[in-house]
């Protein structure tokens, strides 16, 4: 499969900015990958090994997002370099600061990603005016709290059931990374009848054959545990969790997880992915060559940004719902179908309709909004 991330294509970058204020301790960098469609909408990261080529490559997976969407809106990503398990008040120190250092940038829109949350939307928006996905208590719809992209996974998996011989009902679901996306991802599957059986995040992995109950792991995150400390199952290291025979395996944490070294260790029949980036091109290849269906993640993990974007023009928590189910299920569809009748990879598929709208934005629309 070609590579789909070329840095610097005729798409974008549009930008990249790096930010460093030592004096609150802020090292960050901004990439805004393409705007013709609208304003970049795309989330603030927060881990201590981002780098720029992780917020250019984030970036335009959310340009693809976005236009694969519809959105009136272009791809942008920021990292900020940091434990995001720091102090509240350093964090809201760096948070309040990153939102001034982008004050006049206002061709980006920021949300909340790994690391980030509606309170740090609530201080940027607080600074700024700019951010979506805020707390409900200042008119937003907490996209993360409600689960909105997890909620678009099981969307997607519906849709995905009817090309892979499949059925949700005591299907065998393993979670990389049950954070905000992996834990409701789980919720809403549970509620369909699927098993959990594996679930990993940084500090480990648990298993249990007989299924894995997720309103207990939830409520033992909640308390700022890992899914290690729970007694339901097997403790087993965080790389284990590759290795769990199941029949959906979602990764939900970092880019890049399943390469051309680790993914002939995974045994399942559809993969889903809730992460950004989570697979390399020839780990997606390999996949589809073996006959094992893969969502690309910027079809399946949708929900967070059509949330954002509903968030944004003053919509409701239940069209956000509404609007999530409507797109991924059309999407879904779409991207499978041409695959299944051209035999593409499911992700070159997904790429030639998302490209497809933001050229055709490109001949209409200036280059730049600035
Ligand atoms: P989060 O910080 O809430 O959760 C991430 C989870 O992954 C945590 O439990 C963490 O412990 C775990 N983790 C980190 N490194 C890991 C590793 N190497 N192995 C296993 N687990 C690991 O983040 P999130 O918001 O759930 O985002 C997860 C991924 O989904 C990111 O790639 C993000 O860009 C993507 N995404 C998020 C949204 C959203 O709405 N939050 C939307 C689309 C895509």
């Amino acid at each position: 499969m070609k590579q789909l991330f070329e840095i610097g294509d005729h798409l974008g970058p549009l930008k990249v900015i790096h930010i460093n204020v030592p004096s609150i301790d802020l090292k960050a960098v901004v990439a805004i990958d393409n705007v013709v469609c609208g304003p970049a909408i795309g989330g603030v990261r927060m881990a201590p090994d981002v780098s720029a080529i992780e917020a250019v490559r984030l970036a335009r997976a959310m340009t693809l997002k976005n236009s694969a969407a519809g959105l009136a809106h272009g791809g942008g990503k920021s990292v900020i370099y940091g434990d995001p398990k720091m102090d509240s008040h350093q964090k809201e120190k760096i948070i309040r600061g990153f939102a001034c250092a982008i004050r006049d940038l206002k061709e980006y829109i920021p949300g909340p990603d790994m690391g980030t949350d509606e309170m740090c939307m609530a201080w940027t928006q607080d600074e700024i005016g700019r951010a979506v996905g805020l707390p409900a208590s200042i008119g937003g719809i907490p996209l993360d709290e409600i689960g909105a992209t997890g909620f678009g996974l099981s969307c997607s998996i519906d849709v995905a059931l009817d090309y892979c011989d499949l059925e949700l009902k005591g299907a065998r679901v393993v979670v990389q990374g049950f954070g905000s996306v992996g834990k409701h991802a789980a919720r809403f599957l549970v509620k369909k009848g699927a098993v959990v059986i594996g679930a990993s995040d940084s500090c480990g992995s648990i298993f249990n054959l007989q299924g894995l109950d997720v309103d207990g792991l939830i409520e033992l995150k909640g308390k700022g545990k890992s899914v290690c400390d729970s007694t339901q199952g097997e403790v087993l290291e965080r790389e284990a969790v590759i290795d769990m025979e199941c029949d959906i395996w979602i990764p939900a944490a970092r880019p890049d997880v399943l390469d051309k070294n680790n993914i002939d260790r995974l045994k399942t029949k559809m993969v889903v992915q809730g992460a950004n980036i989570p697979l390399t091109p020839e780990a997606e290849q390999y996949l589809h060559e073996k006959g094992v269906l893969s969502i690309p993640d910027f079809i399946a993990n949708a929900g967070g940004v059509i949330c954002a974007a509903v968030e944004y023009y003053g919509g409701t928590e239940r069209g956000a719902f509404q609007t999530i189910k409507e797109k991924i299920t059309r999407n879904t569809r779409a991207v499978l179908e041409e695959s299944k009748n051209n035999n593409l990879v499911p992700r070159e598929a997904a790429v030639a309709h998302a490209v497809k709208r933001v050229e055709e934005g490109m001949t209409t629309r200036r280059w730049s909004l600035f």
